[in-house]
């Protein structure tokens, strides 16, 4: 019925570009003369003098002000600019600081599956597991919420408990097993890192050695190394760039380079070298459930007493919030795309033991192996032009693109339908992505064999996929919630279908 010839690549062009850095319109020296004041330990003197603090306080009520979001151009730091005194923490403060952190982690740390401990003092391998659990564990935090990650890993370390598990691993089965946590190029790194760190035959002992890892980089490098290996490494992720912002009243750029490598030198005098792996985690802990983005839990924090930002945020006639370090960036406008997708399904009827049996298949297409989300399966789908979203040009460019697949159902196959389904708006970084997505419903009573050596000289490749193994496939989060969408789609008319008939019922005998 049907013939589609030649290729295409299917592109969502969506690259996760940081936006453009700025420079703070609040200046930071006026915050740090405060601190002078606030914090008696960094002071040249050894008692606060009454009337110098009063002076100060002054000084501090003419500067304190709102600090404003960053919306200004860049402008380049200069590479040599020392570093003042304030803009570490004393010896004093770095202590009591890490004494607070680690008592209170030490009651309040949330029981998590990736930090049971393989005995104390563990030996080689015990710590080579725990670094892999670690390294595991820190991968799919990344853009995820505890919550989510946690069935997740079980989930992984059940079917690949070791590094050396994992390298046996293909790209698809680990697709498969990341499916749903999104950020793909992440479960690609894990593979190539295990593969790596297979073929060198030892798990690397420090940072250093970690980052030579392929997908490693500083802050995967310093959680397992602090972690697994004790070494007395800082990890800054962004709930310790919060935490130490706060702390230190820091309002400059959080993007900006020379701001994020000051926090890691901050992090730095901060890390424990008895507990180096208990410290990070404890300013990660902290950040991810007292000093959260919006609503900091001042009253119940640890290091309230050395934190610079709630000092500031209580002085009279005061306009600045905790919440306002570290300042907020202003994200570049997301550019808009429009995309036209075709759920491809193919009902297969057939007979067994004298019962009716009804297969689904999905008509799935691959990304090429390089470039946004790799590897990953997806519904067909084309690009289209903001003028052409209307039914029937989407419909003559997917056309053109189902032929390109060189796909030939012939004879056995029936168009019953092809419905507009409905829009789905995916967020990229930098791009919002408009999907139109319509359902194209084939029938067949042959099965789908006849397909199966088709498509071979098609640079996309392309496969039926059973309903039941759609939930467990690689597919991006964008194209899971088509899927959803088309589910309920259907449901909706099959639910619609079944009723028909006993409206017509009661009009009948009415
Ligand atoms: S006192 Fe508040 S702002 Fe400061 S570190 Fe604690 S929770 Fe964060």
């Amino acid at each position: 019925m049907m013939s589609f010839v030649s290729f295409l690549v299917v592109s969502i062009s969506g690259t996760l570009e940081i936006p453009p850095l700025f420079p703070p319109s609040f200046p930071s020296s006026k915050l740090l003369t405060t601190r002078q004041t606030l914090s008696p330990s960094i002071s040249m003197d050894t008692k606060p003098n009454p009337q110098t603090s009063t002076q100060l306080r002054r000084s501090t009520r003419l500067t304190s002000k709102r600090i404003p979001t960053i919306t200004r151009p860049s402008q380049p730091v200069p590479k040599n600019k020392t570093r003042d005194i304030e803009d570490c923490f004393s010896q004093d403060e770095a202590d009591s600081v890490r004494a607070a952190l680690l008592r209170w982690y030490d009651i309040n740390q949330r029981e998590l599956p990736w930090r049971r401990k393989h005995g104390c003092g563990c030996a080689g391998d015990a710590k080579e597991r725990r670094a892999y659990e670690v390294w595991v564990s820190e991968v799919m935090l990344q853009q995820t919420r505890v919550a989510t990650v946690v069935a997740y890993y079980n989930r992984w370390m059940q079917r690949w408990p070791t590094v050396h598990c994992l390298a046996t691993a293909s790209q698809e089965e680990v697709n498969e097993m990341w499916s749903g946590l999104g950020y793909y190029r992440r479960a690609r790194y894990l593979l190539e890192g295990a593969k790596s760190i297979a073929k060198e035959g030892r798990f690397p002992r420090n940072a250093t050695e970690l980052r030579g890892v392929p997908g490693i980089g500083n802050y995967t490098a310093g959680a397992v190394a602090s972690i697994a290996f004790n070494e007395a490494v800082p990890v800054v992720d962004g709930n310790v760039l919060r935490v130490i912002s706060r702390l230190n009243a820091i309002s400059s750029n959080p993007k900006d380079s020379s701001t994020v490598k000051h926090i890691w030198d901050l992090a730095g005098q901060l890390v424990d070298k008895s507990r180096p792996g208990d410290l990070n985690q404890a300013l990660m802990e902290l950040g991810a459930t007292i000093c959260m983005p919006k609503n900091p839990n001042c009253i119940n924090c640890p290091v309230s007493d050395q934190c610079r930002a709630l000092s500031l945020s209580r002085l009279e006639t005061s306009t600045i919030k905790v919440t306002d370090f570290p300042p907020k960036v202003i994200k570049s406008k997301q550019r808009l795309e429009f995309a036209a997708v075709c759920v491809i399904l193919v009902q297969n009827d057939s007979c067994e033991n004298q019962k009716h049996v009804t297969e689904n298949f999905y008509l799935l297409v691959k990304r090429p192996e390089k470039g946004l989300l790799a590897g990953l399966w997806e519904f067909p789908m084309v690009l289209v032009a903001e003028r052409r979203t209307d039914m029937e040009s989407r419909r003559k460019e997917m056309d053109e693109y189902l032929k390109n697949l060189k796909l030939d159902f012939g004879e056995e196959f029936n168009l019953v339908s092809r419905e507009e389904v409905g829009e789905y708006l995916h967020i990229f970084s930098h791009i919002r992505l408009r999907m139109h997505v319509e359902l194209m419903l084939l029938t067949t009573k042959g099965g789908l064999n006849q397909l199966e050596n088709q498509g071979q000289d098609c640079q996309v490749v392309w496969k039926f996929v059973h309903d039941s193994t759609m939930e467990s496939t690689g597919l991006t989060s964008g194209i899971r919630k088509v899927y959803n969408m088309t589910q309920e789609f259907r449901s909706k008319q099959m639910s619609t279908n079944t009723q028909e008939p006993k409206s017509k019922l009661k009009r009948m005998r009415s």
